[in-house]
């Protein structure tokens, strides 16, 4: 597959070109566009002139397209999954499921454009009257990464034209096929001209042109906290509306009242969903010290029954990771942690096949100094590590830059609720390993990020409040 820019409802090519290599194979899978500030800037006026006929629309009749394009994303689910699988790596099913995940957040911000509602409030005057008004925020940019493709998208994008913005999207250089497959459906839905433009190229001079550009009144980003600090920081010369959803470090915390079957059952999924390269995939288990055997056992019991390989083939269960540099950064970590004096509780066994394959691994006789219970691995290690006391693990898990998500495994409704309002995290799943849903907000404190996304939060952040003071003489 082969794609061009989608700049003011048209395809448009570039001289140079981007190859599109698939991790399990190292064989490329397609090209993509590589423009640079001509074409972000292009992206812009487009997205500029769509506003005032698109933010004039009824919300019924934004509605009405965003549904459509919904409804074409699901007709060819099958195609945009295959796509991804190719350009991403993740087994087939996880990539027909985020395909579903990603079509979700198109109806409910559908649903949710017509209920963007203002407010009226008592005035101190009887001459007088108060009047809030919501209004979309103008040109975004949307900024996002290669582990969801495709939802990482519309979780922007929908609430973004819903609202009544038009937006400007610079998908992954590693992921622009699925991108671009999804532009080509919102062109076919009937989206206007210029309502969602798609770039790619040169990262930095893109990114470098929307930020320094007045008329971009927001950038809404996804990806490593590294970027999303810059972005702030280049933010700042426009007083831009900013939405961060960066790195996290997340604990998965397990009291000795846990059940340890549903504890395990929950832990597999999010853990090695896309390998282990997501924000909220666990980083660190904390597990009560009198059960520490009896879930180690159950846990690599359930870990080496995981076949890893290319995600086209049946019962696939993690694919390979996205690039050389993250293969390298698991294996850094797992050699610090090793190094430091950490154990294997599962074979390494790696893996001989062509393309970017770590195994599965479990490591007990964890210190917290150690590399992957600080920093991002984004890959599929887990290091278990023992604990007290209630007040203790609170502590140790807030011990980070990042608070995006937390797990917490009790049977106990007030040791569970201790901690799950102790935690300094924007998410935590109770008893839960996979809290991420369009109708609930997600996102992050401290180092994690900045707004929400999902419900009805998230369409407030592409929302201007508006107070019109009305005197009545
Ligand atoms: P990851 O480490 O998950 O790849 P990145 O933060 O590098 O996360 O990437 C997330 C998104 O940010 C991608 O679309 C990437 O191209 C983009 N990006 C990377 N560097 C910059 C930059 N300097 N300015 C703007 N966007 C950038």
């Amino acid at each position: 597959m082969d794609a061009n820019l989608y700049i003011n409802g048209e395809w448009v090519p570039t001289e140079k070109r981007i190859t599109v290599e698939n991790p399990a194979t190292l064989e490329a899978v397609g090209s993509a566009p590589y423009a640079g500030k001509e074409e972000a800037l292009l992206a812009v006026a487009a997205a500029e002139a769509a506003l005032p006929a698109w933010r004039s629309k009824t919300a019924n009749e934004r509605a009405a397209l965003i549904l459509k394009w919904h409804q074409l994303i699901i007709e060819n689910k099958e195609t945009i999954a295959r796509i991804m699988t190719l350009e991403q790596g993740k087994p087939l099913q996880e990539a027909l499921g985020e395909v579903m995940y990603a079509a979700s957040f198109l109806t409910w911000y559908a649903e949710e454009a017509k209920r963007v509602y203002g407010q009226t409030v008592p005035a101190s005057a009887p001459n007088k009257r108060i009047l809030v008004l919501k209004q979309p925020v103008g040109v975004v940019a949307a900024i996002t990464p290669w582990n969801f493709p495709a939802a990482m998208i519309t979780r922007k994008v929908g609430p973004a034209i819903a609202a009544g913005c038009t937006v400007v999207i610079k998908p992954s250089e590693y992921t622009p096929l699925t991108a671009y497959k999804l532009a080509e459906l919102a062109h076919e839905a009937g989206i206007p001209a210029g309502v969602l433009n798609v770039v790619t190229g040169n990262e930095k001079e893109i990114g470098e042109t929307w930020m320094a550009d007045e008329r971009v009144r927001k950038v809404s980003f996804t990806g490593s906290t590294r970027v999303g600090k810059l972005l702030m920081r280049q933010a700042a010369d426009t007083v831009k509306n900013i939405s961060l959803e960066l790195g996290g470090h997340a604990p998965y915390i397990i009291t000795k009242s846990a059940n340890l079957d549903l504890t395990v059952k929950e832990f597999i999924a999010p853990k090695f969903r896309n390998a282990g390269q997501t924000c909220i995939c666990p980083n660190r288990v904390y597990v009560h010290e009198s059960i520490r055997d009896r879930f180690v056992q159950q846990l690599t019991d359930e870990v080496r029954k995981l076949k890893v390989g290319n995600g086209l083939e049946e019962g696939v269960n993690i694919g390979p990771l996205i690039n050389k540099a993250a293969v390298e950064k698991v294996q850094n970590h797992l050699q610090d942690a090793l190094d430091k004096g950490a154990k294997l509780a599962t074979p390494y066994e790696p893996i001989s096949a062509k393309g970017y394959f770590v195994p599965p691994v479990v490591l007990t006789d964890v210190s917290d100094d150690m590399l992957c219970m600080r920093e991002e691995t984004f890959g599929p290690v887990v290091p278990v590590v023992t604990y007290r006391t209630t007040e203790e693990v609170i502590e140790r898990a807030n011990k980070t830059r990042y608070g995006l998500a937390a797990y917490v495994f009790s049977q106990d409704i007030q040791e569970a609720f201790v901690i799950s309002e102790g935690l300094e995290y924007g998410i935590v799943g109770l008893n839960d390993g996979l809290p991420a849903t369009a109708q609930a907000p997600f996102g992050g404190m401290k180092e994690s990020g900045i707004g929400r996304e999902g419900g009805h939060w998230g369409i407030e952040e592409f929302l201007e409040v508006k107070y019109i003071s009305l005197n009545l003489g």
